[in-house]
């Protein structure tokens, strides 16, 4: 048995990923854990019988407690609760699918522990990818990828000599406003926002996806998951997501994987590396499909990327600022408090105002956190 613990279990990727543990009977669920959806939790408890369920939220903690009282599982709340998940002594592997950089300090306590991680939590890497990347290497601990575009990569690098890498060509949908204009964006509300026209996902990566805010947190993670250089890394949009990411290496040659747009293969293929272990759904209908589309992407309307790529340029405690930043301001929009192009603007402000400090520790990276999330606020 693989003995697995999810962060974040209730979530689109969390419960994709419980729907690969039910197609795989060598799978185990030793702990899962949410924000505050007790109600999915107590039916995921009663599914799969954890040892651990963690409610972030204390209140929301004590009616999981209630409702579970028949049950053997043991329930945790707060960020005590979630390090206790992180490093649980049954686990193997941690799925983290929180969203968001509150997912920092699990992660850095499961690879401690020496879990591998089955990482979909990109925030993390972005802010933290010095001092995760480093202390999975010493603890020996696996980083696998769960985002479709880093599975891939890592799928086309299997076997490949990383040193021969040339660049990685990351795909990019484009995101339902794809061929808008700035002056198209001032008015689209959250419910344009989320429909997303490939893939169905939380709702924070789906804003993010319209902003190509995604796209630029992932060039970041690409950057630490495979050791190469920020000029190593084009974004290229093929708007179909037939094509989910390629390598070309120092020879021309060029590897791509392809695929329908389901996450359950990326998270299987996390769980099983590097087997390509049957997975039953839709398949690729080559017979169907007349053409693969290749498009640049628009810097200059979807600000979001650029933006990242200067923030990861700038390094230091900067791609925290643009993160934190990112997280607040579309958190403020799906509130309806700010516009879509609101959400360039913070990042942009919160960037110009910060002081960069080298090398941040965790504490820093918590603490620039904190503020650049209060003059976010401030500042909407
Ligand atoms: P969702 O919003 O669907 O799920 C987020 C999960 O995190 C939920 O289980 C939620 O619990 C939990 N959570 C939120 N806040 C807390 C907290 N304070 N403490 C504990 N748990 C918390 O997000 P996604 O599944 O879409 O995304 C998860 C991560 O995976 C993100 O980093 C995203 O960028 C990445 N990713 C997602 C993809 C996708 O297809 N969805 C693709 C690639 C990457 P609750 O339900 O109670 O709120």
């Amino acid at each position: 048995m693989r003995k697995i613990a999810i962060l974040g279990s209730t979530g689109s990727i969390g419960t994709q990923t419980l729907d690969v543990v039910r197609n795989n009977k060598d799978l185990e669920v030793v702990g899962i854990s949410a924000g505050h959806n007790v109600a999915m939790l107590e039916e995921q408890v009663r599914e799969f019988h954890p040892r651990l369920a963690v409610v972030y939220d204390p209140a929301a903690a004590e009616d999981l407690k209630a409702r579970i009282y028949d049950t053997e599982t043991t329930v945790l709340s707060g960020m005590e609760g979630l390090l206790e998940l992180a490093a649980m002594p049954e686990s193997e592997i941690l799925v983290t699918a929180i969203v968001g950089m509150i997912g920092i300090r699990p992660t850095l306590a499961a690879i401690e522990a020496g879990k591998d991680i089955a990482l979909a939590n990109k925030e993390t890497l972005v802010t933290a990818g010095h001092l995760i990347m480093p202390l999975a290497k010493e603890k020996n601990v696996n980083i696998l990828p769960v985002d479709s575009e880093h599975s891939a990569i890592f799928q086309c690098l299997h076997g490949e000599n990383r040193k021969e890498i040339h660049k990685l060509l990351i795909t990019a949908s484009g995101g339902p406003f794809r061929g808008r204009k700035t002056g198209q964006l001032a008015d689209v509300r959250p419910e344009d926002a989320l429909k997303h026209p490939n893939w169905d996902m939380g709702a924070k990566i789906t804003i993010d996806s319209a902003s190509l805010v995604n796209k630029g947190l992932e060039v970041m993670e690409a950057h630490w998951l495979f050791g190469v250089s920020l000029d190593q890394i084009e974004v290229v949009v093929q708007p179909q997501s037939i094509i989910h990411s390629m390598v070309e290496f120092e020879d021309g040659a060029v590897i791509a994987q392809l695929g329908t747009p389901d996450m359950r293969l990326p998270i299987q293929y996390a769980l099983y590396y590097p087997e390509h272990r049957y997975l039953p759904g839709k398949r690729l209908d080559f017979s169907q499909i007349t053409s693969i589309e290749i498009a640049k992407p628009d810097m200059d309307t979807f600000k979001g990327l650029p933006m990242a790529i200067e923030a990861a340029r700038i390094g230091g405690s900067m791609p925290t600022v643009f993160n934190a930043a990112n997280e607040e301001a579309v958190a403020m929009f799906l509130h309806k408090e700010i516009g879509f192009l609101d959400i360039y603007r913070l990042i942009r402000e919160a960037m110009d105002a910060h002081q960069v400090i080298e090398n941040p520790d965790l504490d820093t990276i918590l603490e620039v956190e904190k503020v650049t999330r209060e003059r976010v606020r401030a500042n909407k």
